[in-house]
């Protein structure tokens, strides 16, 4: 088991600890009100928007509203499990965050990081022999042809309509077989009329490598991402941060390469591979020191390339990357499973964003401002720490064993805390492993 051999924390002093750094963070945001006005802080605005994305419950503040005014006596949740003085409204929340700066909410990220390095629990994120593979990928979580932003980004279709959408590049560190990411700061594309995804999301994945690759540098890191990372400017960028690239490269959009492997013959290896009951055929093959694109100036870099065919020789996948790594037989496959890690940020982070039955903006709508991208930079960071609290924190760990999913985990939590009172994670932890009884009323 992976986690064998982490240091961890006795109580759920690390959990404590992120949490707080979110309401640290929170703390320091700009307020723009003047006067006495204020009987909110800005730490329990940002704590309580930030609430429904970690507890994973669109309705946690109805139901701490009602627990405080009923059963709690003027107590909820949100004071015992996240630090909270008072509940503010859903109004109030979003006219108050709307002109927040998503970029000043991205010190979590790092304190969770720099959490799970001080636990020990680093080994658990590295492959390929001591690297950190940080996947880049854009992903549109919002659009609509009747709310817009001033931030949004716009499309026209051809009968006139106008989508108005967001997008946001995305980091995680991702590992082969591992079913979690952890979110790392991201890069909000901006808004640009008349440029297509693609332009933006490439310049904003530039602009993050620009931003943020010597904060990651310590991890050794090998960036992934697909088709659009694999230019020359993107790669480049890349290596005079010091990291590595392996990044999808697909023949039609690398016609330099293609013809370079064509009618060539390619170092290869193939093995047998039993996925459930059946066999596929997986076949690798290489190529080293092929130019990127055509002219005097093009990067020398490495390609490789995996294909897997059924019992009938039916090919199932196929997909090629290039890398500035070394390639050869001894870790072609490695490569490859590492490059394929990268559908993970889909799957796991988007997928819960956008769906499990949970709306982004369902309390909060979508603001005239920042208000969108700071809800999806809460809900990264709860990821982030959800993430950190399953590699380092015991009882967090032990409660999901216990549920048996992270699914029925939240599902569990989600209902025991709209009703019962807990003074803290230890005892809402140790109530959803059955180490304890629910407290009693007070
Ligand atoms: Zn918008």
């Amino acid at each position: 088991m992976f986690w064998v051999g982490f240091r961890f924390y006795d109580s759920v002093g690390f959990l404590n600890d992120l949490i707080e750094c979110v309401g640290r963070t929170c703390a320091g945001l700009a307020d723009k009100r003047r006067g006495k006005n204020a009987q909110f802080s800005m730490r329990d605005i940002g704590l309580a928007a930030f609430s429904p994305f970690f507890m994973q419950c669109p309705s946690f503040l109805s139901h701490q509203r009602q627990m405080c005014a009923g059963i709690g006596h003027g107590r909820s949740n949100c004071q015992t499990l996240l630090g909270m003085e008072h509940i503010p409204s859903d109004n109030h929340i979003r006219a108050m965050l709307d002109d927040v700066e998503p970029s000043s909410l991205f010190e979590p990220f790092d304190d969770a990081l720099a959490a799970l390095e001080t636990a020990g629990a680093l080994p658990s994120l590295t492959s390929l022999g001591g690297h950190t593979l940080i996947a880049l990928d854009g992903t549109q979580y919002f659009c609509s042809n009747k709310l817009s932003c001033r931030n949004c980004s716009t499309r026209k279709h051809a009968n006139g309509q106008i989508d108005y959408f967001h997008t946001v590049v995305a980091a995680s560190i991702v590992k082969p077989g591992k079913t979690w990411v952890l979110p790392l700061r991201p890069e909000f594309v901006e808004p640009q009329q008349g440029y297509d995804k693609q332009d933006c999301e490439s310049r904003a994945a530039r602009r993050w490598l620009a931003l943020n690759a010597s904060r990651y540098c310590r991890l050794n890191p090998v960036y992934l991402g697909d088709d659009i990372y694999s230019k020359q400017p993107v790669c480049e960028e890349v290596l005079a941060a010091g990291a590595h690239f392996l990044f999808v490269c697909k023949p039609d959009s690398h016609k330099t390469i293609a013809e370079y492997l064509t009618g060539v013959e390619v170092p290869s290896r193939s093995r047998k591979i039993k996925r459930g009951k059946k066999y596929f055929n997986y076949t690798w093959r290489w190529m080293l020191g092929l130019p990127i694109r055509d002219g005097k100036d093009a990067l020398d870099i490495n390609w490789l390339e995996i294909t897997i065919r059924d019992s009938n020789g039916k090919t199932n996948y196929r997909n090629s990357f290039i890398t500035d790594l070394p390639v050869g037989a001894d870790n072609v496959e490695h490569l490859a499973a590492a490059a394929r890690a990268r559908w993970k940020i889909e799957n796991e982070t988007f997928n819960t964003l956008k769906t499990k039955g949970y709306n982004l903006e369902h309390n909060f709508g979508h603001g005239k401002n920042n208000l969108s991208a700071v809800l999806v930079t809460f809900n990264l960071i709860a990821f982030a720490i959800h993430l950190a609290a399953e590699l380092a924190e015991t009882e967090w760990k032990a409660a999901i064993e216990i549920a048996g999913s992270r699914v029925r985990f939240f599902d569990n939590l989600r209902a025991l805390t709209a009703y019962i009172l807990f003074p803290s994670w230890d005892s809402l932890l140790k109530t959803l492993a059955f180490q304890l009884p629910p407290p009693l009323p007070s």
